[in-house]
């Protein structure tokens, strides 16, 4: 399949359907500046669209340059990342912001994005071909769909990578390089879809072996994948005189540097950090990782003394604004919400007659 074939009829199609997504230039029209590709590049890694839009203008908003995010705060930074989840690229974004207004902008090839802190092979691909227009083979998950549909490629994932690679810069053209990266992520997102492929809506019917072949879903073929794992641990909620303890997670690590509450390992030590009477609450948080799902219980102590533990005391009135991930802000949600329930309960209210 001639390489301009393919991309023309992609980059046609692009300058008409082109999603328009905040960090974005139109087609045809200038690269938007390295700074916000590389940190919707960074904020894109594993999330959506969706759930990248309002924390992007948030970050720009804070934030609009490289050398502004590089003089942040760490700890201002990890809360305004708070929900957005796979913290190390948090870290790794302060790191690389540090690096890049050091030497005085960002460098503009491949290899040397590729060595900044969190830049992977195809982050690296994005930025040098979106912001800097060179020529670069831009492959996530969604192009490797595209191109396994195209060539009909039937060795399963992820042996097939290095070949869908290949075939990836096969089609890789010289010009418009940016616009021909977001075309094909484009198609992937809104059009070459996992499930059900929209081919009627594609410009590369006529180029595809897999609508050729009446079946397109099939691809990319995939290896059964085993289940996931299930780990256990606790959180403990201690609360006194209407503020909650929290403390920092350590720098690596899951969740690593951001606030949440004490836990143990995850891995059978539950060992609370007070002796008391802890109350279990009835239902555990479930939250699920990349290798494993994670059941939290939930145990909560309101001891009579502030007890002299390591963390910091936060007002559990004011418990939205503490930067918890997502997973701790749940086990937050469900000790306010179950004490809202015992609120109206009829035991409860007798007990505070009493
Ligand atoms: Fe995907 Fe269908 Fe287009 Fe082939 S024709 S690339 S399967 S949307």
């Amino acid at each position: 399949m001639p390489v301009d074939d393919v991309s023309t009829a992609l980059v046609a199609w692009y300058d008409v359907h082109a999603r328009r997504l905040p960090w974005r230039s139109p087609p045809g029209t200038a690269p938007p500046p390295p700074y916000r590709v590389w940190l919707s590049e960074i904020m894109l890694q594993q999330t959506t669209t969706a759930a990248v839009a309002p924390y992007f203008a948030r970050f720009v908003a804070r934030w609009p340059t490289v050398a502004a995010l590089a003089a942040a705060d760490d700890d201002e930074v990890m809360r305004e990342w708070a929900g957005l989840g796979y913290y190390a690229r948090a870290r790794n974004l302060l790191a690389a912001a540090r690096t890049v207004a050091a030497r005085g902008g960002f460098p503009d090839t491949e290899a040397e994005l590729h060595a900044l802190p969190g830049v992977g092979r195809y982050t690296a691909a994005a930025i040098a071909a979106i912001a800097f227009g060179r020529r670069a083979v831009v492959v996530d998950g969604n192009v490797e769909r595209v191109v396994a549909r195209l060539f009909a490629v039937a060795t399963p994932l992820p042996a097939a990578r290095a070949a869908l690679y290949d075939l990836a810069a096969g089609l890789t053209p010289d010009r418009r390089a940016g616009d021909h990266a977001q075309a094909m992520m484009d198609l992937g997102a809104g059009v070459c879809t996992p499930r059900a492929p929209d081919c009627g809506r594609c410009p590369l019917t006529a180029r595809c072996a897999a609508f050729a072949a009446g079946d397109p879903a099939r691809y990319p073929v995939k290896r059964p994948k085993p289940a996931r794992p299930v780990r256990r641990g606790t959180a403990f909620w201690i609360e006194h005189d209407g503020d909650v303890l929290l403390v920092r997670r350590p720098a690596s690590g899951l969740l690593g540097g951001m606030a949440g509450l004490p836990t143990g390992d995850w891995s059978g030590d539950d060992t609370p950090p007070l002796a008391g009477d802890w109350q279990m609450l009835a239902v555990p948080v479930r939250h699920v990782f990349t290798h494993f799902e994670l059941r939290l219980a939930v145990a909560v102590l309101r001891p009579a003394v502030r007890p002299d533990l390591p963390g910091t005391w936060h007002a559990v009135a004011d418990i939205a604004a503490a930067g918890l991930p997502t997973l701790f802000a749940r086990a937050a949600d469900l000790v306010l919400q179950t004490r809202a329930e015992d609120a109206h309960s009829p035991r409860f209210a007798l007990e505070n007659v009493r």
